[in-house]
């Protein structure tokens, strides 16, 4: 049995649900994708990005970690 093992940076939690949203840079300057399930992507209004693009440096810094 393979159950997609996925975790939702939103509330900070374990999801089936959860999809790639953005790109967020840690404190140690690592980019991290980050993932919401469907209940904090309808309450937040968050829109799934698929496929995964890398991070567009010309945009500017990339947006701070949600924090719970
Ligand atoms: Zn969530």
């Amino acid at each position: 049995m393979s159950t997609p093992v996925s975790w939702c940076h939103w509330h900070a939690g374990s999801s089936s649900t959860a999809l790639p949203i953005q790109y967020a840079a840690r404190e140690d300057g690592t980019v991290v994708l980050l993932y919401a399930c469907a209940p904090c992507r309808e309450q937040r209004g968050l829109t799934p990005r698929w496929p995964p693009r890398p991070p567009e440096p010309a945009l500017g810094p990339a947006a701070p970690a949600p924090r719970p």
